[in-house]
């Protein structure tokens, strides 16, 4: 109704150009931003968005290469349950003093740094596992650099570990391997390694470019060289940010303490956050009153890969929303005041996932490259046949991707994932378990369930030609 409004032009005709677009709209109904350009256009309009309007898009800053700085890693931990995520991250905090610093890391503020003898430093995520990791990314930040998939030596590729590698693969996210409790008599790095052999990982041990050390979270064990190779990895990404410009990052967790206010932590990923800076952080804003560092310590000034729990936000921002200083603290009020709007009007985020109906229209215009599936099963033999049928349905136009697959029921952890790839959920002879439907429904995911594979292969081939009949 907005749009039409703003054209002069009959809300019926807006209503019946986007049904045209295969969209059933109602008139009180927000509209993407690609549907708005391709409506507009229609009518003869161009859009432009400003920045309030594109809050969700990221804007692509282009950095001069001479202001680029090395930056530190930052890195998560993944893996399957009690394969020793949790004890790693304990063990690096407590062994890892700065030097000439006296206390250790005392403060848990979802974040932390290290410094290695090398002077080097490795910045820590820590809230272990893949959950965490791909809802940050469904949120749209991308802070992981390297993730780290710990493997218990006395237990095997477990299905929480093959997660944790889709998860870190779909985010393109390089993976070091922590073959952990080598302490343990009956551990056997070996075999774990020939796993991920079959699986295609090749470790360097096995000729492979993956690397992978030995360690035990327990003893210490390994551990030094394991974050040596994580910064062998790092080196290859060269990793840089500009230091010097108004800051901006993501928040890894917020909170509200009784006597201080709001608390946030947030990494900083580009430029220095000063005290006394006016932060933007999610639908929230405020001056910077106080910052701290992992130890406790107050700090002035934070630059690139620094996490900081900062105090003066009005409001607890969401794990994985972005925050940046603005220079204007009006505008940063009125943006953060129409994101809380547009949440109450909506209700779910903005964007809106690709669905089976949707394919053939958006492969028809053009802006569809790569179909990305999830694929669960209950049992081996289906998934695998049809991964291959589903890989053989790519054409030059459209290549499809299967980027998660595996025995079991389809859980949170899948939804999520295909709300941070955009990807479609193929169930086979399996259901959504627990929460998974909920969290469909709220992220938008189309889920499809079959009980013969001849269907799965015929409604997906449909689909990506355009002729798939609307799901009643
Ligand atoms: P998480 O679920 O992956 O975070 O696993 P935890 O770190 O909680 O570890 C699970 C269990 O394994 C705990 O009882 C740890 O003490 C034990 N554990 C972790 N790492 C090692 C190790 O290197 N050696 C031995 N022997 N036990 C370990």
């Amino acid at each position: 109704s907005e749009v039409a409004t703003m054209m002069d032009v009959p809300v019926t005709k807006v209503i019946s150009a986007c049904m045209s677009l295969g969209m059933m709209v109602t008139m009180n109904q927000r509209l993407d931003a690609e549907t708005l350009s391709i409506v507009a256009e229609e009518f003869g309009y161009e859009v432009e968005f400003t920045t309030a309007d594109v809050e969700d898009e990221k804007e692509e800053v282009v950095e001069n290469p001479e202001d680029l700085k090395p930056r530190a890693p930052i890195v998560t931990v993944m893996g399957h349950v009690d394969h020793g995520k949790t004890s790693l991250l304990d063990y690096i905090r407590e062994e890892n003093v700065i030097a000439g610093e006296s206390g250790g890391i005392t403060q848990h503020i979802g974040a932390y740094g290290v410094q290695l003898s090398s002077g080097q430093k490795i910045t820590f995520l820590d809230t272990p596992g893949h959950e965490a990791f791909t809802a940050m990314r469904a949120r749209g930040a991308q802070v992981t650099d390297i993730a780290i998939i710990v493997i218990a030596a006395d237990d095997d590729v477990m299905p929480q570990t093959k997660e944790a590698i889709s998860h870190a693969q779909a985010a393109g996210v390089p993976i070091v391997f922590a073959i952990n409790k080598s302490d343990l008599p009956t551990a056997n790095p070996e075999k774990i390694k020939e796993k991920l052999a079959a699986m295609n990982l090749l470790v360097e041990d096995w000729g492979g470019k993956i690397q992978s050390h030995d360690i035990s979270a327990k003893t210490g064990n390994g551990v030094k060289e394991l974050l040596e190779k994580v910064l062998l990895e790092a080196e290859l990404l060269d990793l840089k940010a500009n230091p010097d410009k108004l800051s901006n990052g993501t928040v890894v967790e917020a909170y509200l303490d009784r006597g201080r206010g709001y608390v946030a932590t947030i990494l900083v990923q580009g430029g220095t956050l000063k005290i006394g800076d006016y932060v933007l952080a999610g639908r929230h804003s405020g001056k910077i009153k106080a910052m701290h560092d992992e130890r406790g310590h107050e700090v002035k000034e934070a630059g690139p890969s620094t996490p900081v729990s900062i105090l003066g936000l009005d409001g607890a921002p969401q794990a994985g929303d972005s925050f940046k200083v603005m220079e204007d603290e009006r505008e940063a009020k009125d943006i953060a005041a129409r994101r809380t709007q547009l949440q109450r009007e909506q209700n779910v985020r903005t964007q809106r996932h690709i669905t089976l109906d949707e394919i053939g229209r958006r492969i028809a215009l053009g802006d569809f490259k790569e179909l990305n599936i999830i694929l669960k099963g209950d049992v081996d033999g289906s998934v695998e046949a049809l991964t291959d049928s589903f890989q053989k349905l790519s054409t030059e136009e459209i290549q499809v991707n299967i980027i998660h697959k595996g025995v079991g029921a389809i859980t949170e952890s899948d939804v999520l994932l295909a709300s941070a790839s955009d990807a479609i959920i193929i169930g086979f002879n399996v259901r959504p378990q627990g929460n998974a439907r909920q969290v469909a429904d709220k992220e938008e995911i189309d889920i499809r369930t079959y009980s013969i594979i001849y269907d799965a292969i015929n409604d997906l081939k449909d689909a990506m030609e355009g002729m798939l009949s609307p799901e009643l």
